[in-house]
């Protein structure tokens, strides 16, 4: 616990700093900026615990919980830690498509540059002019990766509150923030906490596609999730086939944020590096089924949507195909289930043709049946022939 008294010089001098980096933050584009002390955060523990023996995590977390509660373990000594927010685009932009192809959509979160990066650069230059104030300064930057949960640490530093969907809810930006952190052995003075504005609202509760958000109290079964099963590289079950290919996410989910009252006004389109190009967030699934390594770097791999790899979203594209229904597809789908070397994807060309239920489709279904050698695929395969 940091103990000043009123008078007292080091309140003043830390007071100047902590001024000095709210400034600074600003010159350099970070949206919003708020302090916490370094107290390890108790108060998530229970939830924590829960969602641990429930089954909700999404298998991303830091598996060690003390390091997740405890700043002090990730660095000694630590007796703040700085919240920042960037804001990024919530609306799709202005433009004419070619309407005739079947597209898919990465979720806002993936529009332009790589977050990580964008906002670790950020914090970077708050790092170097924080060490300019006091070289002698511990400094430590998370953003995402890192083993504290960044919304628990922007929350407690009053950035915004936790929203009935998980998100950290900022009353100028809505949910559509990005988070990260610097932990310091500089004792800044901290914020309050705001009070939570969900009141009697379930909006997203009603439009989550999995009922994912299991009450009012930040508990969301990452198990559910579609934005996390659409990075799931295991089997799908059906229904979650059907919800990807419904929603036509190829990456992620936005549906509880979208929904919600206090991301309705908002834009949030003033950084260049996240401005999202309409043909690469909203991208022609044969180009997605059909890119090659190489050009998959290319043109995607800056974008945060591509650290799982392209196998992940050609499946889910596919998938998208086959509830679009398009008989023009059909071939490609035929193409894949016969030529694609990797069983999954194969998988999926199935589930797809199942759904068009034409004699043509189903043909090719029983074609394949016959040459078709992975156990999973033929199961599949013969999964579709029942309902095509
Ligand atoms: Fe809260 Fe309603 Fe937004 Fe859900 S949709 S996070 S309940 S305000």
């Amino acid at each position: 616990l940091i103990l000043y008294f009123k008078g007292d010089d080091r309140l003043d001098k830390w007071q100047d700093i902590k001024n000095q980096i709210i400034s600074y933050s600003k010159d350099i584009g970070i949206d919003k900026i708020g302090f916490t002390t370094g107290e390890p955060f108790w108060n998530i523990e229970k939830i924590l615990r829960e969602h641990q023996s429930k089954g909700y995590n999404s298998g991303f977390e830091e598996k060690n919980l003390n390091l997740r509660l405890d700043p002090a373990l990730s660095l000694p000594g630590v007796q703040s830690i700085i919240s920042v927010a960037l804001a990024y685009p919530s609306r799709l932009p202005d433009c004419t498509l070619d309407s005739k192809k079947a597209r898919g959509l990465f979720c806002r979160a993936s529009w332009g540059q790589d977050y990580h990066l964008v906002l670790r650069e950020k914090l970077v230059k708050l790092e170097q002019f924080i060490k300019s104030k006091e070289p002698g300064a511990g400094t430590l930057i998370m953003v995402d990766t890192g083993p504290l949960s960044d919304r628990a640490v922007a929350y407690r530093a009053g950035l915004g509150w936790l929203g009935k969907n998980g998100s950290l809810i900022t009353e100028e930006y809505g949910s559509f923030v990005f988070l990260g952190e610097l932990i310091t052995t500089l004792p800044l003075e901290p914020d309050r906490p705001v009070s939570n504005q969900c009141g009697q609202c379930n909006r997203c509760l009603k439009a989550c596609p999995m009922d994912a958000i299991i009450d009012d109290n930040w508990t969301i079964n990452c198990q559910k999730c579609l934005g996390f099963q659409t990075l799931n590289k295991g089997c799908l079950s059906d229904e979650v086939k059907e919800k990807i290919a419904g929603q036509k996410y190829i990456y992620g989910c936005d549906v509880c944020q979208l929904v919600c009252p206090f991301n309705q006004d908002k834009r949030n389109d003033w950084h260049s590096q996240f401005k999202p190009d309409y043909e690469l967030i909203n991208p022609v699934l044969e180009e997605i089924i059909n890119i090659s390594n190489r050009d998959f770097q290319k043109k995607f791999g800056f974008m945060s949507g591509s650290w799982r790899g392209k196998k992940i979203l050609q499946r889910n594209a596919i998938l998208i195909l086959g509830k679009e229904g398009n008989s023009q597809d059909i071939p490609l789908l035929k193409n894949v289930l016969a030529n694609d070397s990797r069983p999954e994807i194969r998988a999926a060309a199935a589930w797809s043709l199942g759904q068009f239920k034409q004699k043509e489709a189903r043909d090719i279904l029983k074609t394949q049946l016959n040459i078709e050698k992975e156990d999973n695929v033929l199961e599949e395969i013969r999964k579709a022939i029942d309902v095509c």
